[in-house]
């Protein structure tokens, strides 16, 4: 039976979601808060005609689920797979790195350790103590730690400090924006045995050009295509619990009511418990959604008049603000002008950086690649910068907080969660954002008894006990 169903949320969680649920024959229409979609993974072109990130976008060999997606619509060639090796650059121009070789796992991590000169056999030796858990520690072991920071269980195995400061720190911040003492260990752990486990896990493409028009823009065409609708400049405020325990209608922030047989809320946590009627916030499963804040982050752009790196690659760095940054004049054709530097910059941690004006943030962040590229930006001037604050980015997975991270089915028979921070294996990513929106559509075929397979191949359900 045909149903009528109203995603709200135009990111990757909730175009996912949509799609996936005109793909099984139901009325879909999709509300977007802003005129933009892609949320976290938006990007817009700015006067100049240049195109503006939200963030630093790279996706990881491990993905699958958002491989699927963009072979589906016919974008996943337009991911560019780069050398197989991470690389720190450090303030005055030392840099080092990790090598991993096209051997079979876990020996293709062999020379990027013995090679790495940066730390000293004993540094290495200590990291090597704890890589049985990182591998083998399998689900139970990393629920265990999520009660302790990742910097706990790092001096619980006598890694060495060295390697915290200069290579997890960057490494944590990259990951979650989060420095190693806010950040709960089992996110950590588990996303680097997931990286260790295979081969080209850990591997790194970038996208050729923008992902507005590389996989948001293709995704949001195809559920046009399909029938779907999508109205942006959107916003949806509240939701009508009837007595017997649906929700019959959402409001939109202009008073406008969307009845549906179903809804899927694929909104950012902060803005979701905004829209969770009174009488169900009090109730275990979404009292818990109070636990959860998202992570303040800023963006920075900065155009060079000349190129100031040839690395193509994703770059971390220990010192200043700036964990993990590109030079996307390398990394990213389409977004190439005359071969000059690009440089896309993560700054983290932000939280006290937000207040600070668009002038002292870049004036920072250009001080950071001057000190890791000292020669190459003597005499180099930026051209041209810009600065997305995000207050409330991924949502911040402190120690603790895994077990509260919600399934894609609520309680309530006709109203589903997607999003990064709801329960799948890869946290708020762009996998875990497709995967959740999978789920989501999944869970709702599955309540209205159509098989999730009946889509596409078959997929886990994650059921809420309701
Ligand atoms: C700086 C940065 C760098 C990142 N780098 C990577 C990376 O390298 N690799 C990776 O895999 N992931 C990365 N991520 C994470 C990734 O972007 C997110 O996990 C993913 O995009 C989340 O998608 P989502 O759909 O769950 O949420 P969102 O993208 O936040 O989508 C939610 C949507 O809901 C809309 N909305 C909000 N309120 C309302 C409302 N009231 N009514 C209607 N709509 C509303 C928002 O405008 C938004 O479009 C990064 C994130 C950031 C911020």
């Amino acid at each position: 039976m045909r149903r009528s169903i109203v995603v709200a949320g135009g990111g990757l969680a909730g175009l996912t979601a949509a799609r996936r649920l005109l793909m099984a024959g139901h009325d879909v229409e999709l509300l977007e808060k802003r005129e933009l979609l892609g949320g976290k993974v938006s990007a817009w072109r700015d006067d100049d005609g240049d195109w503006v990130e939200t963030g630093l976008h790279t996706f990881f060999g491990a993905y699958e689920e958002i491989f699927e997606l963009m072979r589906e619509l016919g974008v996943y060639d337009e991911i560019l797979w780069k050398d197989h090796v991470l690389k720190y650059t450090m303030a005055g121009g030392d840099s080092f790195e990790f090598r991993t070789a096209k051997l079979p796992s876990p020996l293709h991590l062999m020379p990027a350790v013995f090679q790495n000169h940066y730390f000293s056999i004993p540094e290495k030796l200590s990291l090597a103590r704890a890589l049985k858990p990182i591998l083998f520690g399998g689900e139970a072991y990393y629920d265990d730690i999520d009660r302790m920071s990742y910097q706990d269980w790092h001096h619980s195995f006598g890694i060495s400090d060295k390697m915290l400061k200069r290579m997890f720190v960057p490494m944590t911040l990259a990951l979650k924006f989060l420095p190693p003492e806010e950040i709960s260990a089992k996110i950590v752990v588990d996303v680097s045995g997931t990286f260790l486990r295979a081969r080209d896990a850990s591997k790194m493409g970038f996208l050729s050009g923008s992902p507005a028009e590389k996989l948001t823009g293709p995704l949001a065409d195809d559920i046009v295509r399909r029938g779907g609708r999508i109205r942006t400049g959107t916003g949806v405020r509240s939701m009508g619990l009837s007595e017997d325990r649906r929700i019959s209608w959402i409001e939109s922030t202009a008073g406008e009511r969307f009845q549906a047989d179903a809804f899927v809320l694929a909104l950012p946590i902060h803005n979701l418990r905004r829209v969770i009627p009174d009488e169900l916030r009090a109730e275990g499963f979404f009292a818990n959604l109070d636990h959860f804040d998202g992570v303040p982050v800023i963006t920075v752009q900065l155009w060079y008049d000349r190129q100031i790196t040839h690395i193509d690659n994703i770059l971390f760095c220990p010192d200043g603000r700036i964990p993990v940054y590109a030079d996307l004049g390398n990394t990213t054709p389409e977004y190439s002008v005359h071969g000059n530097s690009r440089i896309e910059a993560v700054v983290a941690p932000a939280r006290d950086l937000m207040g600070l004006d668009d002038i002292e943030i870049v004036r920072r962040v250009s001080a950071d690649i001057a000190s890791c590229f000292p020669e190459a930006t003597a005499s180099a001037s930026v051209v041209k910068s810009t600065v997305v604050r995000i207050p409330q980015s991924v949502y911040r997975p402190a120690p603790g907080l895994d077990r509260y991270r919600p399934t894609q089915a609520t309680p309530i028979s006709n109203l589903f969660l997607a999003g990064g921070y709801t329960r799948q294996r890869f946290y708020d990513s762009m996998e875990g954002a497709v995967s959740s929106g999978n789920r989501a559509a999944d869970a709702l075929l599955d309540r209205y008894g159509v098989a999730s397979s009946a889509v596409n191949g078959p997929r886990e359900v994650v059921k809420h006990p309701s």
